[in-house]
Order: structure tokens, then sequence, then C-alpha cells
């Protein structure tokens, strides 16, 4: 297929914006790149898409989400409201995950899924937890992600927190999952594994050293870090470490890691964080609803680790994370020279892109680059000011909208076209997860009571 009549933003470490070019895909790979004056001749005789003007540039990548969280949109939580993040897990988030099974967990991918798509996010890296449906479930979310043609790489959130059973059952699910995934009739699959660990807090050294010692050589770990000051309690009071040091010395934070938050790490952790080689993942819309403070990003990448942009189960919209995370740290430092544009695109396009390539085999994908894999994007966005390689990150921030996106494909296929989906009907998923609300939000008003309860008797 020829996508001709565009204007193409490649990404990469060269960026370049390319008005009136084309791009030829083939085998679900971008075979070449060039002038519509030539490639609409050379390629003459191929289907073609014409894009009118619009912008064509990679999908984009979220590094850290929760599809399970789907059912707490408009759920009202009992009691007075939570006051601070603690609080929120043991109200909100662990009895509503103890809610799920099988329909749901698949409901709850499935709109999020949805909603990815329509929001031009191709690939997506998804935290699970089900307690109550713990075997398979990744699999349930695969047949989602499989369903819809999206790019996602999952794993499952190992806890102590349901007692040693539910551990183990965790463990299990993830190491069958990165073995289903790693097997050589995988390759070329659109589904990728990590390690799911919830967070130190949740986590004896016993269950560390299981999920490590159950680690593949080559797997990561994907794990909240230190989202707020409890992990450092618990894990000072637990280890007589902090956070960081304590998954160093139990073999978690590797080159292959995700930390998802580093909102409350210190100096010294900041060094350990950069010397692991651990990708830390920044959530701004999450942690400003949370209240937990915000991640130092500019210490963080100033001491030479990895930040990658995700977006802890909120919207799909990657811009509207890049414009909180270009908003956050100005207010936080009261700094306008903090998160610039450019330290942004770095984050959400080039080091979101090289995280996600890692975890495939093959070509790689994040730029429009010949060789590499077909992850696309058209949006409907005519400049009004000069669009340069330079103050692009400045028309994302200011501009760009998710309506605006109205292509999406995957592998060189595309899953929807004009705004319409081409594969999987919205109004029936939407109108199938609805069915199984009241019974999701009826099982979590009486795990949210317990936990109520519970608090009241700790007092
Ligand atoms: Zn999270």
């Amino acid at each position: 297929m020829l996508i001709h009549n565009a204007t193409v933003i490649t990404w990469g470490k060269q960026n370049a914006v390319l008005p009136a070019h084309s791009v030829y895909i083939k085998d679900g790979l971008i075979n070449d790149l060039g002038p519509d004056s030539q490639l609409e001749k050379k390629y003459a005789k191929e289907e073609k898409l014409d894009a009118a003007g619009q912008i064509l540039m990679p999908g984009n990548i979220c590094t850290h989400t929760h599809f399970y969280g789907a059912y707490a949109r408009g759920m009202a939580i009992p009691g007075p409201a939570p006051k601070d993040f603690p609080e929120i897990l043991k109200r909100l988030w662990w009895p509503l995950d103890k809610s799920l099974d099988e329909k749901s967990v698949r409901a709850s991918a499935l709109v999020h899924l949805v909603d990815a798509i329509k929001c031009g996010t191709t690939t997506l890296f998804d935290h699970h937890a089900s307690p109550n449906f713990i075997d398979g479930s990744l699999d349930v979310i695969a047949n989602a992600v499989d369903q819809t043609g999206l790019r996602a790489v999952l794993c499952y959130e190992v806890t102590d927190r349901d007692g040693d059973a539910k551990a183990k059952a965790g463990i299990r699910e993830n190491v069958r999952f990165i073995e289903r995934t790693s097997k050589p009739d995988a390759a070329g699959s659109r589904l990728a594994a990590l390690f799911g660990l919830h967070a130190s807090l949740t986590l004896s050294d016993e269950t560390l050293d299981a999920c490590r010692a159950a680690l593949p050589d080559d797997a990561g770990f994907h794990i909240h870090v230190a989202e707020h000051e409890a992990d450092q309690e618990d894990s000072l009071a637990k280890s007589g470490l902090r956070v960081v040091p304590r998954l160093v010395k139990h073999g978690i934070l590797n080159r292959g890691s995700i930390a998802a938050h580093a909102v409350h790490v210190d100096a010294a952790e900041i060094e350990m964080l950069a010397e692991s080689g651990a990708w830390v993942s920044h959530q701004p819309r999450s942690n400003m609803n949370n209240g937990v403070g915000a991640a130092d990003i500019d210490a963080l990448t100033k001491a030479g680790v990895k930040v990658v942009l995700g977006n802890d189960g909120f919207t799909q919209d990657m811009w509207t994370e890049w414009k909180a995370a270009y908003l956050l740290h100005k207010v936080w430092h009261r700094d306008p020279r903090k998160m610039n544009g450019a330290d942004l695109a770095a984050i959400a396009a080039r080091n979101n892109a090289a995280l996600a390539s890692s975890l495939y085999a093959g070509p790689s994908f994040g730029a429009i680059i010949p060789g590499w894999k077909a992850d696309l994007i058209l949006v409907d966005y005519h400049p009004f000011t000069p669009l340069t390689t330079g103050n692009l990150p400045w028309h994302i921030v200011f501009g760009f909208q998710e309506r605006m996106v109205t292509m999406t494909m995957v592998d060189g296929k595309v899953l929807m076209r004009d705004r319409k989906l081409l594969y999987i009907d919205e109004a029936e998923i939407a109108a199938k997860a609805l069915e199984l609300a009241p019974e999701v939000w009826a099982r979590y008003a009486q795990f949210a009571e317990a936990a109520m309860n519970e608090e009241k008797l700790d007092r």
C-alpha cells in the first residue's frame, strides 16, 4: 500500500518533517519513503491511501497502563473520600481488582483497546491484576489484543497482599505467559511479556527472591517504585533499605525492567536507577490525580536514567499525557524552563520507541525508516505556522488532539480509517462492558466495605 500526499514526521534519530511525501508499505514493513513525485510513479499500480495533506507519523506508545481499571469510570467509593494514596489503594484499586472475573477482565481490556485505536496509540504496556481470576488472565487480555490488532506487552502484578497461594499463582501466570510469547512460533507476534510485580510495599523478601528465581534470564520486571512515601517507609521497616536498593539487592532492576513512577526516590536511588539500566516510566496525570507529588524527571534524565511515558490507566491519548507532563513540571518547580518540548519528545517519542522495540524480535518500530515495522497514524492537523523538526514538540503540546487521528495502522494493517473502526464494533464492546458493570460494582462495594471495616479495626 502507498500512503501518499502526506506530511511525513519520521521521528527517530534523524527526525524529519517531510511535506508532500509518500510511504510505501509491504508485508507489514515500511518499504520505501520519498517525495510524492517519485513514489507515485514508482508504485503506480499499488493500492493507494490518499492522506489528503494530513500528517503521517509513527503511532504512539504507552509504557505503563492498567486495563483492569476500566470499571472505575464513574464508580463511587463508599464512605468519605480517601485521604491519601495508601487509602486509594486499599479502598479503590484493591477491592476493584478483586471484583474482576474472566468476562470483566476481557471487557476492561477491550474498552481500553478501542480507546487506544481511536487515540492512535499502537503499543501498550499493561500491568494486570485480578486476584480472583489469575490463571489464564493474561491469555484473556492477549486474545482481546489479538482481536483488536494492536501491539501489547503484558504482565501480571505479583503481590503478597492476597496470601501465599495467590502470590504463587501470579508468578506462575507470568512465567507461563513469558514462555508463550517467547516460543519460536510467536516470532512476529504483536504480543510480548514482562514479569509483573505490584510494588515493594506488598512484596516480601521471599516473594521477591521467588520471582527472581522464576524469571527467565533475558526478561525484565515491570513494577511500581516509590509512588508514595508509604513504599519507602514500608521498605525501610521491612529491610532497613530504601525501595531502589532493596529491589536491586533482589535482582529486580535490570536493563529490561520498568520502574513505574519513582516519585519518592532520593539522589542515591536515582544513581542506582541509572546504573541498573532500568527504564523509569512517568505518569503525570496519575501522579496529580493521586496527589503523590511529581517525579523529578529533570534529575533522573540528568543522571542518565532512561525515562519513558505511560498513562497508568487514564485514557489512552498519549498527547494528553505529553501536555500533563509539559505543564506539571513547570508548576511543580515554579520554573517555566522545566520539561521543555525537546526533552519531552526525547522521552515520549524516542525512549518509548526504544523500550518497545527492545521487547520484540525483528525490525524496530516507532520511526518511519525503511525496513521498520509499519505502526503508523494519520493526523488531520493543518499547521497555520511553520512546522519544523525543531518546533514539532510544541505543535504537539499546543495543537495536536486525539480526535485528529483519522487512521491507525499496526504491522501494515489499517485498524481505523476515516475514524471508523474496521474490525471491531465499539458500540457492541461498550454495551457488553456496561451489561457487566452492575455485578462488578456490586462485588466491588462488598470488598470496599470490608476494607473500610478493616481500617476502622486497625485504628
Ligand atoms: Zn500503575
